[in-house]
């Protein structure tokens, strides 16, 4: 998370401390989390770029290198997954025992079960079956991604009797770019940048990082990416609703829209990625065409292969902050009028910022794990 955008008043004090300081006395969260992922640099956001010497200034922008948590075991990789816990990742070779953890894989949660206003269980299906079954529990988390967690959270609060059927808030990454190839023999290697991905990290003004990806491709060509990845603010046209209809079915609905200041956030995104084209010209030879692009959700060819493109918005990139923590939530994580029941994902984050956030959903994860498995008074802020 930018340090920019993980900053009070938007998010609590306590969470921030415990992320970036120490938790219960050791490393931050971030740090353990990263130290577990085996990539100790992805502790690192890209606005925390003091550390490392930036690879290259282009456009006006110190780029460095993308900070990135891929585990490299020869001409392997493997994705981090909680179940590394007990298997080892590349070998799938159990660990250790799962003793006391049943894990239910095809099961799908329906909905969230309450008694007397609590969070009391969960009725799933399994795959290729119609009768439902509950799994009774005193504490239940939601970890099925944003719009899932909306449901849930939407539909137990239409069973336990409240009108609250939307959920305002949902803020995605606002997403633009251009792509083109060259073909073989057309670079000057003299000329040309370093191969690799890198990022211009931006500021709480402009709240965008900027990326450019160089990779050469089989037949000789260079493929040059750039995209710039910027946060949208919570507000109040972009929603995820639970309807229910005269017959009984229930839907959900996503809204998405953009706030003024997102707006500015587009054109200036438009401006930077103008100037970035502008400075790869003299080095690769290419056309002096003005990058022009369509609306959000749309990709446009250009001259040769030269393409621009903006990510529609809702569901697309990194969508989140429906439940926030401090505001739907508490900073136990617990959802603030169904005791009991907790979230975990970038569904609560109180605002996205402009990084991924994967390390940020594994670091709260961690966080709520123990909570839930210590004493209720460990691991939070005194309100
Ligand atoms: C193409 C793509 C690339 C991405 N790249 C990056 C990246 O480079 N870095 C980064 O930080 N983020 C990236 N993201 C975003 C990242 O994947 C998400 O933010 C993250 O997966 C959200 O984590 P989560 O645990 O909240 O939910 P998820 O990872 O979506 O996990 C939810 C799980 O719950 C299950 N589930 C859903 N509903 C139910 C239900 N009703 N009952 C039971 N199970 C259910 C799902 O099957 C799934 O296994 C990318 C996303 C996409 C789509």
């Amino acid at each position: 998370m930018d340090p920019w955008a993980l900053s009070e008043p938007w998010w609590p004090a306590a969470v921030i401390a415990d992320l970036t300081g120490s938790w219960r006395g050791g490393a931050s969260l971030y740090a353990q989390v990263a130290e577990d992922l085996g990539t100790p640099g992805a502790a690192r956001s890209p606005g925390d770029a003091g550390a490392v010497a930036p690879a290259f200034r282009l456009a006006g922008l110190d780029f460095y290198p993308v900070p990135r948590a891929v585990r490299d075991s020869g001409r392997r990789w493997s994705a981090y997954s909680p179940l590394d816990y007990w298997r080892d990742p590349v070998t799938a070779s159990p660990i250790r025992a799962l003793d006391g953890v049943t894990i239910a894989c095809q099961h799908t949660v329906e909905r969230v079960l309450l008694r007397d206003g609590r969070a009391a269980g969960v009725r799933v299906v399994r795959a290729g079956e119609t009768d439902p079954v509950d799994i009774r529990a005193d504490a239940v988390v939601l970890a099925a991604g944003t719009i899932e967690n909306s449901r849930l959270v939407l539909r137990s609060r239409v069973n336990g009797g409240t009108e609250r059927r939307r959920l305002s808030g949902l803020s995605d990454h606002i997403v633009q770019g251009f792509t083109l190839t060259l073909p073989a023999g057309a670079v000057d290697p003299a000329a040309a940048l370093p191969t690799g991905h890198f990022v211009a990290p931006g500021d709480d003004e402009h709240r965008s990082n900027l990326f450019l990806s160089i990779g050469e491709l089989a037949a000789g060509s260079v493929r040059i990416e750039v995209s710039t990845m910027g946060e949208q603010l919570p507000n109040e046209r972009s929603f995820v609703e639970h309807r229910s209809a005269p017959d009984g079915t229930t839907s959900v609905h996503v809204g998405a829209a953009l706030a003024e200041a997102d707006e500015a956030l587009v054109t200036e995104q438009q401006r930077r990625l103008g100037d970035l084209w502008r400075s790869l010209g003299p080095r690769y030879g290419t056309p002096a065409t003005p990058l022009v692009f369509g609306g959000l959700g749309t990709w446009r060819p250009l001259s040769g292969d030269l393409v621009t493109y903006a990510s529609a918005l809702g569901t697309v990139n990194h969508e989140g902050c429906t439940i926030r923590l401090g505001d739907g939530l508490t900073e136990r994580h617990e959802v603030v009028d169904l005791p009991g029941l907790y979230v975990l994902g970038p569904a609560t984050f109180p605002r996205l910022g402009a990084a991924n956030p994967s390390l940020t959903t594994l670091a709260l994860s961690r966080r709520l794990a123990g909570i839930l498995a210590g004493p209720p008074w460990e691991g939070i802020g005194i309100a």
